[in-house]
């Protein structure tokens, strides 16, 4: 009899053991699975830049290798525009999937209302860490864009304390410091997170640091340094509007050869940045995109600057995402999309299924209309 009862017992942690195994296996399954639909994002908005400039959008010189790169490794988007052209609306509309006036961020308001749900308040609910690099203070905490961030860097302040020599850009150098700085001190197995961007660098006035200014407006061309300077001190586009500044062919020439370097600077940063991802190993889990709030006009339609203007060279902004999960490589697409698919296309791949009635994942998501290849 006694045997017969040890044998039942064995017989039933045999079964208990098995069990638990499976439903542990199982747990672990699962939370693997969880994870790898948790990938970070890393979001960078070049202020100011118009698609055109951008060699793998067909610039005849080669300004941007490293975001060609990322096109050839992830999906260029050939008709991407913005919703404003200027920084705050645009910003509005990348952090809502709104339009400006709906999101309630327009020149009348200057400000984005916190009654708007934003990207990264999402993320960080899905438990995600939030952390902004900001180099435009059209975008500032005082404006409420640091809704949701769990860390809200405006780079001009901080520049000091980064302290990076004050050069030409040198909120763009603290930003390269503080970002790779910031990935660096993530540990294995923390929580996914979302890195949002601004570069303000290809922004008036056009001062890139070298080697970009001399590859762009070269020693050879002949320009004086009067000139140069002359057109590297152009701040806005008041007193050319004015007529209170003329610009000769050749002045506007040199002012497109500033604004090519400052394109090439901007690439540099990004290059640093992937670079970093891609050194911690975790680029491809890393929603990647690149993207401007609006263009910039060079003296088409009688214009400089980005101000009162609708016209393809300040509304047509470059897009690449990079997330080979959920993007095959190398294509360019076609389709109309705008500064207000981003959040829902981010919502979407990082596999956040709350409703959210104003950025519609579901429905509105960039990777919903490109096919699965895995
Ligand atoms: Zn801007």
């Amino acid at each position: 009899m006694k045997t017969a009862r040890f044998s039942n017992l064995t017989t039933a942690l045999i079964i208990l053991s098995v069990v638990l195994f499976v439903v542990g296996m199982w747990f672990f399954i699962r939370q693997s699975l969880s994870k790898e639909k948790s990938p970070n994002v890393v979001l960078i908005v070049i202020d100011t830049c118009r698609a055109d400039r951008l060699s793998c959008y067909g610039y005849s010189k080669k300004t941007t290798p490293n975001i060609d790169a990322l096109a050839r490794e992830g999906i260029l988007y050939e008709r991407a525009y913005a919703t404003d052209f200027w920084t705050l609306p645009s910003h509005a509309s990348l952090f809502t999937g709104l339009y400006p006036t709906q999101a309630g961020a327009t020149s009348e308001t200057n400000h984005l209302p916190p009654s708007n749900t934003t990207l990264a308040e999402i993320l960080k609910k899905a438990g995600y860490d939030t952390a902004a690099f900001v180099c435009n203070a059209w975008i500032s905490m005082e404006r409420g864009f640091d809704q949701g961030f769990d860390e809200y860097l405006e780079m001009w302040r901080s520049v000091n304390k980064a302290q990076v020599p004050r050069r030409h850009g040198w909120a763009e150098w603290a930003t390269i410091q503080k970002t790779t700085e910031w990935l660096d001190r993530r540990k294995k197995g923390q929580k996914p997170f979302f890195m949002f961007i601004n570069l303000n660098c290809v922004h008036m006035p056009y001062r890139p640091p070298e080697p970009h200014l001399s590859r762009f407006v070269k020693p050879e061309s002949g320009y004086s340094n009067d000139e140069v300077s002359r057109m590297a001190n152009i701040a806005g586009m008041w007193q050319y509007l004015a007529g209170e500044l003329k610009l000769s062919k050749r002045d506007l020439r040199i002012l497109g050869e500033l604004y090519d370097g400052e394109v090439e600077f901007a690439d540099y940063c990004i290059g640093e940045i992937t670079q970093r991802l891609e050194k911690l190993g975790i680029i491809d889990n890393t929603v990647l995109i690149v993207t401007s709030d609006h263009g910039e006009n060079l003296g088409e339609h009688g214009l400089i600057d980005h101000l009162l203007s609708m016209h393809e060279t300040t509304l047509r902004i470059p897009l690449v995402i990079r997330y080979p999960k959920r993007f095959k490589a190398g294509v360019r697409n076609t389709d109309l999309v705008s500064l207000i698919d981003i959040a829902p296309t981010i919502l979407d791949v990082c596999n956040i299924k709350e409703n959210i009635p104003t950025i519609r994942p579901s429905e509105t998501s960039l990777a919903l209309n490109v096919k699965l290849f895995l």
